[in-house]
């Protein structure tokens, strides 16, 4: 099989209950590409938001990123079990990220912001010191 995210080959142990199931990721992608789920608070002029996301640094590419979003169920459940409140919440990309900050100044009137995305963003700009 082929890995879809690195494209090297790699073998797998064909069991019973396997059989009809094929990996598309090999071990060693699925060890280093594990996503895990964070979230920063950013104080923000009279109000805060809360970023949510899987990976710490963006060195995915499109390709990677595109396969990696199937993760994102996880951002998910943890927004929607989370009592956190929020105003608004937004998904936010790569190339959504440059909207995001360009009509910044619509968004802000709403104080408790829940922003997700699969790779962290910065939000160092907005952060308010008290
Ligand atoms: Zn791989």
């Amino acid at each position: 099989m082929q890995c879809i995210l690195c494209e090297s080959f790699f073998a797998e142990e064909t069991r019973f209950f396997n059989l009809f199931t094929f990996k598309n990721i090999c071990p060693t992608c699925e060890e280093e590409y594990r996503p895990k789920a964070t979230f920063e608070w950013i104080p923000i002029d009279f109000g805060y938001l809360i970023h949510h996301y899987l990976y710490p640094e963006n060195l995915l590419n499109k390709r990677q990123r595109d396969i990696l979003m199937q993760h994102f169920y996880i951002l998910f459940q943890e927004v929607l079990i989370s009592k956190q409140s929020r105003d608004v919440m937004l998904i936010v990309d790569d190339e959504g990220f440059e909207v995001f900050t360009e009509s910044l100044p619509w968004i802000l009137g709403f104080r408790c912001l829940l922003v997700i995305s699969l790779v962290r963003q910065s939000f160092e700009d907005l952060m308010f010191f008290y």
